[in-house]
């Protein structure tokens, strides 16, 4: 007989919650702008299959993708769109992504002589959009504001000039003055590539801005802005966007300890007095940081409690003490909401030291996944 193994720690993603966050972010969508959903780390560690339908019911005709198998992914999804990578593919990753119908990015005179190959041997049509630097991420796109950038600039339009369907940047910051100077740039950069070449404007689609960009109230100017987080509800929950992804575990035991009790590994944590303590089932492998020892907190039937102790392998201490009623088998969370308590998003990054982005997408991807 074959039996589903009981998950011990687990990611529930609340696709009502990405559907609500989505409308949220439309709604704040500048007129005229189109919207591209990034589902790249396999939809921020939420399934890339568990949000294409939420796409297709709001005819998101765009989405972002990183890896090959995210863009299969998001075709086994039903998705027929756009596919847009968000970096740069090698030759042999643009070849491979051919059944996936992916556009791809061009920054470099080799990438527009690989590219002007292909197309050319195989009679193929691989839209592209040229990835502008605009003084920003230095991460791949072309830096117009050098002599070596501008004649690059000119050997990638006349071999693949004909194929450019896009024309996009990244900012590397939103704090008000420094997106500014961003959008600023980037703008500057975009009409000297319309006055240097004999690519229209009315035929190319120039987009940049991310979430933060599309939160931040300011005018961007661009035809589409490709966002993530908001849909995840990582950042701006003042408005209204709703974390999408809880993560869970259970208590297995619990147990009467004496005052002057130590707790776990090194010994980190000691009893002043005695305590009932709860063992449940997640740990640093499933993602839940050893950096949270001795400083975090769950919430068991809504109650926030404290986590003693250093974290294991796969297993934390939490003292249920203040609980009369906490039994083995009773759901704990350790990110997210129970009822009016949560455990919130300022709360884990102020743990973590990292962003929400980073835990998630790590969350998603060693814990098995439940859609509610
Ligand atoms: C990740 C990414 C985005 C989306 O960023 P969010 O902050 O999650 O909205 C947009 N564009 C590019 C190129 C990216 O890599």
């Amino acid at each position: 007989m074959k039996t589903t193994p009981l998950h011990s720690s687990w990611c529930e993603i609340s696709c009502a919650k990405i559907e609500q966050n989505l409308r949220i972010a439309l709604d704040i969508l500048p007129a005229g702008s189109r919207f591209c959903v990034v589902l790249k780390a396999d939809a921020y560690g939420h399934g890339i299959e568990n949000v294409v339908p939420i796409l297709l019911s709001h005819k998101i005709g765009y989405v972002g993708i990183t890896s090959n198998s995210e863009a299969m992914a998001v075709r086994e999804a039903g998705f027929g769109g756009t596919i847009m990578r968000l970096r740069t593919a090698t030759f042999d990753e643009a070849v491979n992504a051919l059944p996936f119908d992916v556009e791809e990015q061009v920054s470099t005179v080799e990438a527009a002589q690989a590219f002007a190959g292909l197309i050319k041997k195989r009679d193929l049509v691989i839209p592209l959009h040229l990835s502008l630097n605009a003084g920003g991420m230095s991460r791949d796109g072309l830096e117009l504001s050098i002599t070596s950038g501008r004649e690059s600039f000119a050997r990638i339009i006349s071999l693949v000039g004909d194929n450019i369907v896009g024309i996009c940047t990244h900012f590397p910051s939103n704090l008000t003055e420094e997106l500014q100077i961003s959008i600023t740039r980037f703008h500057h950069d975009v009409n000297w590539v319309f006055r240097n070449s004999s690519l229209r404007r009315e035929d190319i689609l120039v987009h940049g801005g991310s979430s933060l960009t599309l939160v931040s109230g300011q005018k961007v100017g661009t035809d589409m802005m490709r966002c993530g987080a908001v849909l995840y509800g990582l950042v701006r929950q003042d408005l209204g966007f709703q974390p999408t992804m809880t993560l869970k575990a259970r208590i297995t035991s619990i147990g009467r300890y004496p005052q002057g009790s130590t707790i776990g590994y090194d010994r980190s944590s000691l009893l002043s007095e005695d305590k009932m303590l709860a063992n449940i089932s997640i740990g640093y492998a499933n993602g839940y940081s050893r950096r949270f020892s001795d400083r975090s907190q769950v919430l068991v039937r809504g109650k926030q409690l404290p986590v003693l102790g250093k974290i294991s392998m796969n297993t934390i201490v939490v003292d249920v003490s203040a609980l009369t009623d906490a039994q083995v088998g009773d759901e704990v969370v350790v990110f997210g909401a129970y009822g009016e308590e949560a455990i919130n998003v300022r709360t884990m990054e102020d743990l973590s030291g990292t962003i929400m982005a980073d835990l998630c997408t790590d969350w998603g991807h060693r814990n098995p996944r439940i859609v509610t």
